[in-house]
């Protein structure tokens, strides 16, 4: 097997380390997916995403005529590898803008609603969130409540979404709702574009565990969008939902994530005393991190054959799923070693000198815990590699 990038491939890599060198300022250390939101960052975030859509980088794997330059979803698995191992923030316009709104709309789009979405997006000026979790409806997604009721030319809204990220910066919201509910409930599930500053809508933003403004409650009280912000037809909407969660897979963040992570430690034991010894000499400690080491090449592989088999046109359904428990807890276990490698002081963060690295990976153990929740948990990842993967029953 040959797993060497190609000469191509490996040029566009040496090219966004060499941007990346120019653009970021100087002793950044970092930011996180979910960080990026947060008030106190956003101009930043906000700055960024305008950079890299001069440049073309948001939409490299679309088509050409929509904006993106036709790139392969290789480059496109680089690109995404590359700025999250840097911490660079704003590459995806909100949750899903570039990575699975546009391409979903693309595919099931009218022309109407191509042509009003996806150039924004593409000039990193629309900010989207993702409006499919509710109260009562997370792994259970099909059981969704918020309901959408016709009148004339709009569909009437009304309900609740949480833990919706990026929801309090989005302009437009990529909404799941019910239309019908005399069926089985995938049947009559509907999926809409909901313009955020219609009258009606309410973002209450929640605070992260690691104390960032991240994710949001969003209250719809008798909301009109029109019904030419349908995509697809009406009570066919799991279908077009289940293709733009095919878009959200790869786990080439966590695998990015958990290199930086390692790469720090590294950093912070090559240069450590350990009483009169240097930490790096401490037989234990090398184990352990040429352990970690093993682990994230395994993370870093699962991931790229996920984006290879896109490439191919196949649909990675067991692999994404082993590639995103193995790169979610990976992430974990690599931020929890490191509070420990780091001693105490690794709960220290801000600009003090007690605090080792700036607290980035305190940053990291915090904010990695919620990955084996978003994006589906590890359960549900786990029954998915035991039926589709293994060929066990269901029930
Ligand atoms: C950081 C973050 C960002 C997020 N961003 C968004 C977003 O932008 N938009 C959005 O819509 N949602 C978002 N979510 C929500 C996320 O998709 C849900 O939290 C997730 O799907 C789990 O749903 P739940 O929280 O309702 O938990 P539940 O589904 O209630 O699950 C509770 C527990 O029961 C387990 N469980 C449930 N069913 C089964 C089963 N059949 N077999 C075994 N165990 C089971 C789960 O694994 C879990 O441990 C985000 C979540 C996080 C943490």
């Amino acid at each position: 097997m040959d797993f060497r990038f190609t000469p191509q491939e490996e040029q566009f890599r040496s090219e966004i380390q060499a941007w990346i060198k120019e653009n970021l300022p100087p002793g950044w250390l970092g930011i996180d997916r979910e960080e990026q939101f947060d008030p106190a960052i956003f101009d930043v975030t906000r700055q960024m995403a305008k950079k890299l859509a001069a440049k073309g980088w948001l939409t490299l794997a679309w088509p050409k005529e929509y904006g993106g330059q036709g790139r392969s979803i290789i480059e496109q698995t680089i690109f995404q590898e590359e700025m999250m191992f840097n911490g660079v923030p704003g590459t995806t316009m909100g949750i899903g803008g570039t990575q699975w709104v546009g391409p979903t709309l693309i595919l099931y789009g009218t022309d109407q609603q191509k042509k009003e979405h996806l150039p924004p997006i593409a000039s990193g000026d629309r900010w989207w969130c993702t409006g499919y979790s509710e109260p009562g409806s997370g792994s259970d997604l099909a059981s969704l409540q918020t309901r959408a009721v016709r009148d004339g030319d709009d569909y009437i809204v009304t309900g609740q979404k949480i833990w919706s990220s990026a929801a309090h910066v989005s302009d437009y919201c990529w909404l799941a709702v019910r239309t019908n509910t005399e069926v089985p409930k995938h049947k009559g599930i509907s999926m809409i574009l909901a313009d955020m500053k219609t009258p009606g809508i309410k973002v209450r933003p929640i605070v992260n565990l690691a104390g960032a403004v991240s994710f949001n409650e969003i209250f719809f009280d008798n909301v009109r969008i029109p019904v030419r912000n349908l995509v697809g037809e009406e009570n066919r909407g799991w279908y077009i939902l289940a293709v733009a969660l095919d878009f959200e897979r790869s786990g080439i963040t966590y695998a990015a994530y958990s290199r930086k992570t390692l790469s720090y430690i590294t950093q912070f034991v090559a240069h450590a005393q350990h009483g009169p010894r240097r930490l790096a000499n401490n037989a234990i400690v090398r184990n352990l991190i040429a352990d970690l080491a093993i682990q994230v090449q395994i993370q870093r592989r699962f991931a790229y054959r996920v984006a290879w088999m896109q490439s191919k046109g196949k649909v990675p359904s067991l692999e994404a799923s082993i590639a995103k428990v193995w790169g979610s807890e990976t992430q974990q276990r690599v931020a929890a070693e490191g509070m420990r490698v780091l001693g105490l002081y690794s709960q220290v963060e801000g600009e003090t000198h007690l605090a080792p690295l700036k607290g980035r990976i305190l940053a990291q153990y915090l904010s990695s815990l919620s990955n084996t929740i978003a994006a589906g948990t590890s359960e549900i990842q786990r029954n998915i590699i035991a039926t589709r993967g293994l060929g066990l029953p269901r029930d």
